[in-house]
């Protein structure tokens, strides 16, 4: 088996030379195309984070014929990384695995590498892969319905005129298929806070941080004076409160829930293959040397690099298994790194430990975090918040928290209710179809919604791992669908509602705790729906070969022979005498068999 990321498809791989599809008006004659005269194929991404980026790619390298648009609604290409400029907005896995499977990164400052080089790496592959004209900024999709007779999508799309931004027209497109790539943590929300608006001073979201420098330390760089409040206590509050710290007059983390801080890991991981101590300004980062940066110029460096910490990080999973020994020691651990970083200030230990599991919700890396919450100058308070004034934030204790900056770290809409309608088969809303939960078919597609995938959506989240591999793996399932739609002559491709049932009871196997999380919409109860049930690895080998037997077709033409796509027993080079008529000798497609070594 060819053990390359998605080698095994090229021999799969479709003839670059193929014309468009000439329609069969009479069907009591043989097919009057070629097997390989592809149909052409039009192809909408919405949003141009990680998945779009892969997918324009992917797309335009293995299906012919296509056009591939994407549509994105923000001025600016990253998704998620273009949005998030707040204080300390990094990786929060080691940034050598931040990257695609494709194009490795060497060049990272550091184990935790900021969210600006991972912007600057995104448009980076954009450059290189050509991919920018096939992005539309500020283009936001409002509404798409499918429309039956034609197999399409018409997908309403909103953006400002070009000759007066601040007006705004709509038009329609249309596409055989919809990849959605506006992911799990797009749509940000202010927290429901009584008075929230009433703050006089300045207010932000963490994902809508507009304070108007070009970054953030320049942002800040008069607020040495300032008392500075940070609601929350998930991944974002705690890079934030971890950067803000050194740079505020006081900070205040106001929060209610609890949180596992794992040790560094991977900062121990990197400085043992480095075999070298810490450098740099703190003890819970690694920042390379110019001297390593220059080792990890050559490929093969870098891959055995990245191939080592990814394998540690994918020996994670299990801590996510209840009551597993991997899960009890991990909590031994945490706990007793959390004690010890916490030394100054024992009396946090108790207000932030879980009674949870390790895993239930999202573990935390948060390098620098424990130890920023142990500074004079950084006041932990662990109370629900009653109120905000003009100019302090009240908790329910009666404490008055005087405040002349607030940051709401406090999470995204994670309902999977997009804000937009899409309106499937029969005029089915997927609104309505996901209510109460999403239900998907290996986060991949759900029935009733022919011709429409989804990466990051729904059933495709891990807490253990980078999820830059699952979501190239979501990109390639679409692609393949694609694939399979051209080559057939096929109109529509609908996920059957018993292989969605069954893969919701699949996702029941998932060990779920009275928390509220984000992997469970913000709810503690209920059902966790954001979560792939299983590792990020099982997650790649279950997307790598479709079953296409759980979907059901409509054929382009009128015909009951499913064979019909065989066509005139031709291909096209044959019989136009053009292009290449040796494919199959030529080593883009031959795969070459490994010798045996005995
Ligand atoms: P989050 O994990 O959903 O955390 C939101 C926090 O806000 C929670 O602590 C929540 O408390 C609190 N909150 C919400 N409403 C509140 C209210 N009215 N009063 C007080 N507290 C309130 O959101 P996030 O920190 O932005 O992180 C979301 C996800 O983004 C992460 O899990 C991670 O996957 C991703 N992320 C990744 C990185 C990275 O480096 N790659 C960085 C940041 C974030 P309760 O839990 O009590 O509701």
């Amino acid at each position: 088996m060819i053990e390359g990321t998605f080698s095994f498809l090229k021999n799969l791989g479709q003839q670059q030379d193929a014309k468009d599809a000439i329609p069969t008006e009479d069907l009591s004659k043989m097919a009057e195309f070629s097997i390989d005269e592809y149909r052409p194929m039009k192809v909408i991404v919405i949003g141009a984070g990680l998945t779009g980026v892969a997918a324009a790619i992917r797309y335009r390298q293995y299906v012919p014929n296509v056009d591939v648009n994407i549509y994105e609604k923000n001025d600016g290409i990253g998704g998620t990384w273009y949005l998030n400029r707040y204080p300390g907005v990094a990786c929060d896995n080691p940034a050598h695995c931040f990257a695609y499977t494709f194009e490795h990164k060497g060049d990272w400052s550091a184990c935790y590498s900021p969210g600006h080089e991972i912007l600057q790496y995104i448009n980076h592959v954009v450059d290189k892969w050509n991919v920018r004209s096939h992005i539309k900024l500020q283009h936001e999709v409002v509404h798409m319905q499918w429309d039956e007779p034609s197999g399409q999508w018409v997908v309403r799309i909103r953006r400002p005129l070009a000759h007066d931004p601040a007006t705004f027209e709509e038009f329609e497109d249309r596409a055989d298929v919809v990849l959605n790539g506006t992911g799990a943590l797009s749509r940000w929300k202010w927290p429901d806070i009584e008075g929230l608006h009433n703050f006089k001073g300045p207010i932000v979201h963490s994902a809508c941080w507009d304070f108007g420098g070009s970054t953030w330390e320049e942002d800040v760089k008069d607020w040495g004076d300032k008392n500075v409040v940070v609601v929350g206590l998930g991944s974002s509050a705690l890079q934030i409160v971890t950067a803000l710290q050194p740079k505020v007059g006081k900070l205040f983390q106001v929060c209610r829930g609890q949180t596992w801080v794992s040790p560094p890991f991977s900062v121990a991981k990197l400085s043992e293959m480095l075999g070298r101590e810490l450098n740099g300004p703190d003890t819970t980062n690694l920042y390379f040397t110019e001297e390593e940066k220059k080792l990890l110029e050559f490929q093969e460096n870098l891959f055995r690099f990245r191939q080592q910490i990814e394998a540690q990080m994918n020996t994670a999973h299990k801590v996510t298994l209840r009551d597993s020994e991997l899960q009890k020691t991990t909590r031994a651990m945490f706990t007793a790194h959390m004690v010890k970083s916490l030394e100054k200030k024992p009396w946090i230990v108790d207000l932030i430990t879980p009674d949870f599991s390790v895993g239930v919700k999202r573990i935390t890396a948060a390098p620098g975090y424990l130890e920023a919450l142990c500074a004079d100058n950084c006041d932990f308070v662990h109370e629900n918040i009653k109120c905000i004034t003009s100019s302090t934030v009240e908790a329910a204790n009666g404490q008055s928290i005087p405040a002349d900056v607030i940051i709401c770290a406090t999470g995204f809409d994670t309902s999977y209710k997009f804000p937009f309608p899409i309106i499937g088969r029969n005029g089915m809303s997927l609104d309505e179809k996901w209510s109460p939960y999403p239900r998907t078919y290996i986060a991949a597609c759900t029935d009733g919604f022919p011709n429409l995938f989804f990466a990051f959506g729904p059933n495709s989240s891990v807490g253990t791992t980078s999820i830059l591999g699952m979501i190239e793996h979501h990109v390639m399932y679409s692609v393949m669908a694609t694939m399979k739609l051209q080559r057939e002559r096929l109109k529509s491709i609908e996920v059957k509602p018993e292989a969605v049932s069954d893969f919701d009871n699949v996702m029941e196997s998932i060990f779920s705790e009275s928390v509220p999380t984000w992997y469970k919409v913000g709810k503690a109860d209920g059902r966790i729906v954001a979560l792939w049930p299983g590792s990020s690895l099982h997650c790649m080998r279950a997307l790598r070969y479709p079953r296409w037997e759980d979907f059901n077709y409509e054929r382009v033409d009128k015909t009951d022979n499913r064979l019909f796509w065989l066509g005139d027993g031709m291909t096209y080079s044959e019989k136009t005498l053009t292009g290449d008529r040796t494919w199959y000798i030529n080593p883009n497609y031959v795969d070459v068999p490994p010798t045996p070594e005995s």
